[in-house]
C-alpha cells in the first residue's frame, strides 16, 4: 500500500484564512510569533474548527481514500500548541473515526517526523514539499485554484487517484 500524507490547514480545512480574521477582528499582530503563540493557546478550538469551512469535500474524499485500500492514509499536520493538536484529533475522529493522525510540533519539519521515502505528501505549502522531495518524497500541491506550479497540483483529494 502506498504511503499518503495529507496536511491539514489549507488542505482539509481552510483554518489559516478563519484563525487569522479572528486575529485581526481581536487587534493580535498575525506575523508576530510570541502574540501568536498567544492567540492559539487560549483560542477556543472546538468552535474555531467546527466554523471553519471544509475544502472541496476533503473529508469525504479521505473517507474514500481510506476505502480504496490502495493506500495507507495519514493525517500529517503542524501545531503551534498542545491544545490545537488535542482538538485537531477530536475534529478529524468525529468525522472519520479510523483515520491515523500525526502531529508535528511547529519546532519540527514533517520529514523529522516521518520518514518520506517513497511516500507521497499532499500539501498547500511548498516549502514542506521541497523538503519532502529532497528527502525522497513525492510532494503534491493542493491548491483550490489550480495554479501552474512546480509540483503537479490538484483542486480536490479526488485528484489523487487518477495521478499515481
Ligand atoms: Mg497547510
Amino acid at each position: 500500500m502506498k504511503k499518503l500524507y495529507i496536511d491539514f490547514d489549507g488542505v482539509i480545512l481552510d483554518s489559516i484564512k478563519t484563525t487569522y480574521e479572528i486575529m485581526d477582528k481581536e487587534g493580535i499582530d498575525k506575523y508576530n510569533p510570541v502574540e501568536a503563540r498567544a492567540f492559539y493557546e487560549v483560542l477556543d478550538w472546538d468552535r474555531t474548527l467546527e466554523q471553519t469551512p471544509e475544502i472541496n469535500n476533503s473529508l469525504k474524499y479521505i473517507k474514500q481514500l481510506i476505502d480504496s485500500n490502495q493506500y495507507e492514509v495519514n493525517v500529517l499536520t503542524h501545531i503551534v500548541c498542545y491544545r490545537e493538536g488535542v482538538y485537531k484529533i477530536r475534529f478529524l475522529k468525529k468525522h472519520i473515526p479510523e483515520l491515523s493522525i500525526i502531529l508535528v510540533p511547529k519546532e519540527f519539519s514533517k520529514t523529522e517526523v516521518v520518514n518520506p521515502k517513497d511516500a507521497i505528501l499532499i500539501d498547500d505549502y511548498t516549502e514542506n514539499l521541497k523538503e519532502w522531495k529532497e528527502k525522497g518524497g513525492i510532494g503534491i500541491k493542493f491548491d483550490d485554484k489550480k495554479r501552474i506550479h512546480q509540483f503537479p497540483v490538484i483542486t480536490n483529494l479526488s485528484e489523487i487517484e487518477s495521478m499515481i
